[in-house]
């Protein structure tokens, strides 16, 4: 088992595909992109197999998530999606994507074993997308959320960030335009992650802020908090149910006490926090024919190293040096 030196259990892997993107959402990336990482330094498919199956068979893995970048780019990864699905025991596999390729991927992927997906969908104005994600690509993302729903990956989770004065006008229509497809949706505060250190707290869009905003149009009560877990949104029904709305406050209303994560980027390097500011490699000694018992060694090294928060409320806070597009988010 991954148990941490707090008591906290890791049963959730994230697994970034790669670090590339096809949008430039701009509380992540900067306009011209990143360097992307160079190709022989990405985890092939056997040798993310190997990483994983371990993960799985060894260490108490019990869910699998796929993300980057954007890994909907990943080449073959419906027969990675296949390749998890059958490991033993079988882990949970879902996805979080940007939904660009989705009309086409979402039956592929149903069909190789994927359980579950989030899609990101931040505005349903074309202009704020264009703005935003800096490419005009909504029609895409909406024609992905509705093959996702018809390829069975009910139920479809929406996730939105908002951007003071770029798209905190939209809370509502997105709730709306949500429940009536029966999507979830989750808004997530918007944490120092991106590239470009533009984050500035003053900006962020807070927990209590949305609420208010929903509050206004909608009757939202707490869900029974003993069923959240270490879910990290706290989820609202609206006007008596069953529809539910999700916020991550992460930033206002950290959830760090209940994580059970622990992520893998896609040059192998394996993290046990998004905000950790060391990681572990995992590819260079499985390059060097390291055993099973080892690499699962510097999975226990890694675990045990994490720090009980993310520490972005305290003053000496220092965002890790890979942006979340590069450890995958
Ligand atoms: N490209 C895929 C996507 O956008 O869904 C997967 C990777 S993306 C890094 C994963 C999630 O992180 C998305 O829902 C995105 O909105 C969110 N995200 C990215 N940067 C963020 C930030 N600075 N604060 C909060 N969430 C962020
Ligand atoms: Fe790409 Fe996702 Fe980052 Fe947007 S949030 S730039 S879609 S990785």
């Amino acid at each position: 088992m991954l148990t941490d030196s707090f008591g906290r259990t890791a049963t959730d892997l994230r697994v970034s595909l790669t670090d590339r993107c096809n949008l430039r959402c701009s509380y992540c990336m900067p306009a011209e992109g990143l360097d992307w990482l160079p190709g022989p330094d990405l985890l092939t498919d056997d040798e993310l197999l190997r990483i994983v199956g371990l993960a799985v068979t060894r260490l108490g893995i019990t869910e699998v998530r796929f993300t980057g970048g954007e890994p909907l780019l990943r080449r073959g990864l419906a027969g990675i999606v296949a390749r998890v699905a059958a490991l033993k025991p079988r882990p949970g596999i879902s996805l979080t994507t940007n939904g660009i390729g989705l009309a086409r991927l979402a039956g592929p992927l149903r069909e190789a074993g994927l359980d579950r997906i989030n899609v990101s969908l931040d505005t349903l104005t074309p202009s704020v997308f264009k703005l935003l994600a800096r490419r005009d690509r909504l029609g895409d993302v909406i024609a992905g959320l509705a093959a996702a729903a018809a390829a069975g990956l009910a139920p479809v989770k929406v996730n939105a960030v908002l951007m003071r004065g770029v798209n905190d006008h939209e809370t509502v229509p997105l709730l709306r335009f949500c429940l009536e497809r029966d999507y979830e949706l989750r808004f997530i505060e918007q944490m120092p992650l991106d590239a470009q250190h533009g984050w500035r707290r003053a900006e962020m869009v807070t927990a209590d802020e949305i609420l208010a905003a929903l509050s206004a149009e909608f009757a939202l009560t707490a869900d029974d908090p003993a069923e959240r877990g270490s879910a990290p949104a706290e989820a609202y029904l609206v006007d008596g149910g069953p529809a539910r709305v999700g916020v991550i406050g992460s930033v206002t209303r950290p959830f760090c006490g209940a994580c059970d994560r622990i992520r893998l980027t896609a040059d192998g390097q394996l993290r046990n926090c998004l905000f950790a500011r060391t990681e572990n490699d995992l590819r260079a000694p499985l390059r060097a024919g390291a055993s099973d018992d080892e690499l699962v060694a510097i999975w226990q090294r890694c675990i045990r190293a994490k720090l009980p928060g993310h520490g972005i409320n305290d003053p000496g806070f220092l965002q890790p040096s890979r942006p979340m597009s590069a450890i995958g988010g």
